[in-house]
Protein backbone atom coordinates (compact mmCIF):
# COMPACT_ATOMS: atom_id res chain seq x y z
CA UNK A 1 0.00 0.00 0.00
CA UNK A 2 1.61 3.52 -1.05
CA UNK A 3 0.50 6.42 0.78
CA UNK A 4 1.03 10.17 -0.05
CA UNK A 5 1.65 12.90 2.77
CA UNK A 6 1.10 16.20 1.64
CA UNK A 7 2.59 18.19 5.02
CA UNK A 8 5.02 21.11 5.22
CA UNK A 9 5.90 21.37 8.56
CA UNK A 10 9.46 19.74 8.70
CA UNK A 11 8.88 17.58 12.09
CA UNK A 12 5.26 16.07 11.57
CA UNK A 13 6.45 15.15 7.73
CA UNK A 14 9.28 12.99 9.04
CA UNK A 15 7.39 11.80 11.44
CA UNK A 16 4.48 11.07 9.81
CA UNK A 17 6.54 9.02 7.20
CA UNK A 18 9.15 7.71 9.47
CA UNK A 19 6.14 5.85 11.81
CA UNK A 20 3.99 5.17 8.44
CA UNK A 21 7.03 3.29 7.08
CA UNK A 22 7.30 1.45 10.09
CA UNK A 23 3.87 0.52 10.25
CA UNK A 24 4.88 -1.48 6.63
CA UNK A 25 3.24 1.28 4.34
CA UNK A 26 5.31 3.07 0.84
CA UNK A 27 5.28 6.58 1.75
CA UNK A 28 6.50 9.32 -0.30
CA UNK A 29 6.30 13.02 1.54
CA UNK A 30 5.43 15.99 -0.47
CA UNK A 31 6.59 19.56 1.83
CA UNK A 32 4.46 21.44 -0.16
CA UNK A 33 1.48 22.37 -1.75
CA UNK A 34 1.99 22.40 -5.34
CA UNK A 35 4.40 19.61 -4.95
CA UNK A 36 1.63 17.43 -3.41
CA UNK A 37 -0.99 18.28 -5.88
CA UNK A 38 1.58 17.59 -8.98
CA UNK A 39 2.36 14.02 -7.27
CA UNK A 40 -1.26 13.49 -6.44
CA UNK A 41 -2.11 13.42 -9.85
CA UNK A 42 0.35 11.64 -11.64
CA UNK A 43 1.35 8.75 -9.16
CA UNK A 44 -0.40 5.96 -7.77
CA UNK A 45 -1.46 5.99 -4.29
CA UNK A 46 -3.64 4.38 -2.35
CA UNK A 47 -4.49 7.29 -0.04
CA UNK A 48 -3.34 10.56 0.39
CA UNK A 49 -3.15 12.34 4.04
CA UNK A 50 -3.54 15.85 3.26
CA UNK A 51 -2.63 19.04 5.48
CA UNK A 52 -4.94 21.94 5.22
CA UNK A 53 -2.12 24.78 6.28
CA UNK A 54 0.09 24.88 3.21
CA UNK A 55 2.20 27.52 1.48
CA UNK A 56 1.35 27.97 -2.24
CA UNK A 57 -1.36 26.00 -2.47
CA UNK A 58 -3.45 24.68 0.85
CA UNK A 59 -5.33 22.02 1.22
CA UNK A 60 -8.72 22.23 0.28
CA UNK A 61 -7.46 23.52 -2.90
CA UNK A 62 -5.72 20.43 -3.25
CA UNK A 63 -8.81 18.11 -2.79
CA UNK A 64 -11.28 19.96 -4.55
CA UNK A 65 -8.78 20.01 -7.79
CA UNK A 66 -8.07 16.30 -7.02
CA UNK A 67 -11.82 15.20 -6.70
CA UNK A 68 -12.95 17.95 -9.68
CA UNK A 69 -10.40 16.30 -12.04
CA UNK A 70 -12.19 12.54 -10.88
CA UNK A 71 -9.37 11.25 -8.80
CA UNK A 72 -11.29 8.61 -6.36
CA UNK A 73 -8.38 8.03 -3.71
CA UNK A 74 -9.20 8.29 0.00
CA UNK A 75 -8.79 11.28 1.54
CA UNK A 76 -7.44 11.94 5.02
CA UNK A 77 -7.19 15.77 6.21
CA UNK A 78 -5.26 17.20 8.65
CA UNK A 79 -6.52 20.35 10.20
CA UNK A 80 -4.95 22.16 13.28
CA UNK A 81 -8.06 23.14 14.79
CA UNK A 82 -11.55 21.30 15.36
CA UNK A 83 -13.93 23.53 13.90
CA UNK A 84 -17.68 22.33 12.61
CA UNK A 85 -17.47 24.82 9.40
CA UNK A 86 -14.14 23.46 8.56
CA UNK A 87 -14.96 19.38 8.84
CA UNK A 88 -18.54 19.94 6.67
CA UNK A 89 -16.55 22.01 4.17
CA UNK A 90 -13.76 19.17 4.14
CA UNK A 91 -16.53 16.82 3.74
CA UNK A 92 -18.50 18.53 0.82
CA UNK A 93 -15.53 18.90 -0.98
CA UNK A 94 -14.64 15.11 -0.84
CA UNK A 95 -12.79 14.64 1.82
CA UNK A 96 -12.99 10.74 3.44
CA UNK A 97 -12.24 11.41 6.58
CA UNK A 98 -10.81 14.49 8.91
CA UNK A 99 -8.43 14.18 11.89
CA UNK A 100 -7.87 17.54 14.33
CA UNK A 101 -3.70 18.16 15.56
CA UNK A 102 -2.21 16.98 17.31
CA UNK A 103 -3.33 14.07 17.31
CA UNK A 104 -2.36 10.31 18.48
CA UNK A 105 -0.08 8.51 16.16
CA UNK A 106 -2.35 5.34 16.82
CA UNK A 107 -5.58 7.30 15.89
CA UNK A 108 -4.07 7.88 12.64
CA UNK A 109 -2.92 4.47 11.73
CA UNK A 110 -6.48 3.06 12.71
CA UNK A 111 -7.94 5.98 10.52
CA UNK A 112 -6.04 4.92 7.41
CA UNK A 113 -6.15 0.97 7.69
CA UNK A 114 -10.27 1.86 8.22
CA UNK A 115 -10.15 3.81 5.08
CA UNK A 116 -8.03 1.78 3.12
CA UNK A 117 -10.51 -1.10 3.77
CA UNK A 118 -13.25 0.97 2.99
CA UNK A 119 -11.57 1.93 -0.41
CA UNK A 120 -11.25 -1.60 -1.71
CA UNK A 121 -15.37 -1.83 -0.85
CA UNK A 122 -15.99 0.23 -3.08
CA UNK A 123 -14.01 -0.67 -6.65
CA UNK A 124 -14.55 -0.48 -8.80
CA UNK A 125 -15.52 3.41 -9.19
CA UNK A 126 -17.09 3.49 -12.39
CA UNK A 127 -18.67 6.68 -14.02
CA UNK A 128 -21.15 5.76 -16.72
CA UNK A 129 -23.35 8.59 -19.25
CA UNK A 130 -25.37 6.71 -21.95
CA UNK A 131 -22.72 4.02 -23.20
CA UNK A 132 -19.90 5.66 -22.00
CA UNK A 133 -17.79 4.44 -19.62
CA UNK A 134 -15.29 5.80 -17.40
CA UNK A 135 -13.53 3.10 -14.85
CA UNK A 136 -11.45 5.85 -12.28
CA UNK A 137 -8.77 2.68 -10.95
CA UNK A 138 -7.94 1.47 -14.27
CA UNK A 139 -7.93 4.93 -15.69
CA UNK A 140 -9.78 3.30 -18.92
CA UNK A 141 -12.64 4.81 -21.19
CA UNK A 142 -14.92 3.19 -23.27
CA UNK A 143 -17.81 3.29 -25.71
CA UNK A 144 -20.35 1.31 -26.38
CA UNK A 145 -17.64 -1.58 -25.47
CA UNK A 146 -14.47 0.18 -27.52
CA UNK A 147 -11.64 0.96 -25.46
CA UNK A 148 -10.89 4.52 -25.91
CA UNK A 149 -7.40 5.81 -25.39
CA UNK A 150 -6.93 9.10 -23.57
CA UNK A 151 -4.15 11.32 -22.92
CA UNK A 152 -3.80 12.41 -19.18
CA UNK A 153 -5.48 15.51 -19.34
CA UNK A 154 -8.31 14.23 -21.68
CA UNK A 155 -9.10 11.58 -19.02
CA UNK A 156 -9.15 14.41 -15.98
CA UNK A 157 -11.42 16.33 -18.63
CA UNK A 158 -13.77 13.24 -19.36
CA UNK A 159 -13.99 12.80 -15.73
CA UNK A 160 -15.27 16.25 -14.68
CA UNK A 161 -17.49 15.76 -17.40
CA UNK A 162 -18.97 12.62 -16.42
CA UNK A 163 -19.12 13.74 -12.66
CA UNK A 164 -21.61 16.67 -13.30
CA UNK A 165 -23.48 15.31 -16.06
CA UNK A 166 -26.22 17.70 -17.72
CA UNK A 167 -24.08 20.60 -15.63
CA UNK A 168 -22.84 23.36 -17.44
CA UNK A 169 -19.00 23.69 -17.26
CA UNK A 170 -17.77 27.16 -17.73
CA UNK A 171 -14.38 26.90 -19.27
CA UNK A 172 -12.78 28.98 -16.76
CA UNK A 173 -13.96 26.01 -14.47
CA UNK A 174 -12.37 23.58 -16.52
CA UNK A 175 -9.25 25.72 -16.91
CA UNK A 176 -8.88 25.64 -13.47
CA UNK A 177 -10.06 21.90 -12.73
CA UNK A 178 -7.89 20.71 -15.25
CA UNK A 179 -4.94 22.66 -15.79
CA UNK A 180 -4.63 24.63 -12.56
CA UNK A 181 -5.12 27.89 -14.35
CA UNK A 182 -6.71 30.93 -13.27
CA UNK A 183 -9.86 32.57 -14.76
CA UNK A 184 -8.06 34.83 -16.36
CA UNK A 185 -5.76 32.71 -18.25
CA UNK A 186 -6.42 31.89 -21.73
CA UNK A 187 -9.13 29.02 -21.96
CA UNK A 188 -8.72 28.65 -25.83
CA UNK A 189 -6.82 25.85 -24.92
CA UNK A 190 -10.02 24.30 -23.19
CA UNK A 191 -12.05 24.68 -26.70
CA UNK A 192 -8.73 22.94 -28.07
CA UNK A 193 -8.66 20.35 -25.97
CA UNK A 194 -12.78 19.60 -25.98
CA UNK A 195 -12.40 19.30 -29.95
CA UNK A 196 -9.78 16.72 -29.86
CA UNK A 197 -12.20 14.65 -26.85
CA UNK A 198 -15.14 15.26 -28.91
CA UNK A 199 -12.87 13.58 -31.77
CA UNK A 200 -12.21 10.40 -29.28
CA UNK A 201 -15.78 9.98 -27.45
CA UNK A 202 -18.03 11.64 -29.83
CA UNK A 203 -17.59 11.83 -33.78
CA UNK A 204 -17.09 7.95 -34.11
CA UNK A 205 -20.59 7.55 -32.22
CA UNK A 206 -24.29 8.38 -33.52
CA UNK A 207 -25.17 9.78 -30.18
CA UNK A 208 -23.05 13.28 -29.14
CA UNK A 209 -22.73 13.55 -25.69
CA UNK A 210 -20.53 16.80 -25.12
CA UNK A 211 -22.69 19.93 -26.06
CA UNK A 212 -21.63 23.74 -26.38
CA UNK A 213 -23.71 25.80 -24.33
CA UNK A 214 -23.09 29.49 -26.96
CA UNK A 215 -21.20 31.96 -24.20
CA UNK A 216 -21.39 29.69 -21.12
CA UNK A 217 -18.84 26.74 -21.47
CA UNK A 218 -20.05 22.82 -21.98
CA UNK A 219 -22.31 20.24 -20.73
CA UNK A 220 -22.21 16.22 -20.99
CA UNK A 221 -25.45 15.22 -21.16
CA UNK A 222 -28.14 12.70 -23.05
CA UNK A 223 -30.49 14.78 -25.64
CA UNK A 224 -33.19 13.83 -27.86
CA UNK A 225 -32.02 13.79 -31.49
CA1 LIG B 1 0.90 22.87 7.62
Amino acid sequence: MKLLIIEDEPKTGDYLRQGLAEAGFVVDLARSGPDGLHWAQTGEYDLLVLDVMLPGLDGWEILSRLRGAGHALPILMLTARDDVADRVRGLELGADDYLVKPFAFSELLARIRSLLRRGKAKEPEQLVVADLELDLLRRRATRAGQRIDLTAKEFALLALFLRRPGEVLSRALIASQVWDMNFDSDTNVVDVAVKRLRAKVDDPFSERLIHTVRGMGYVMERRPS
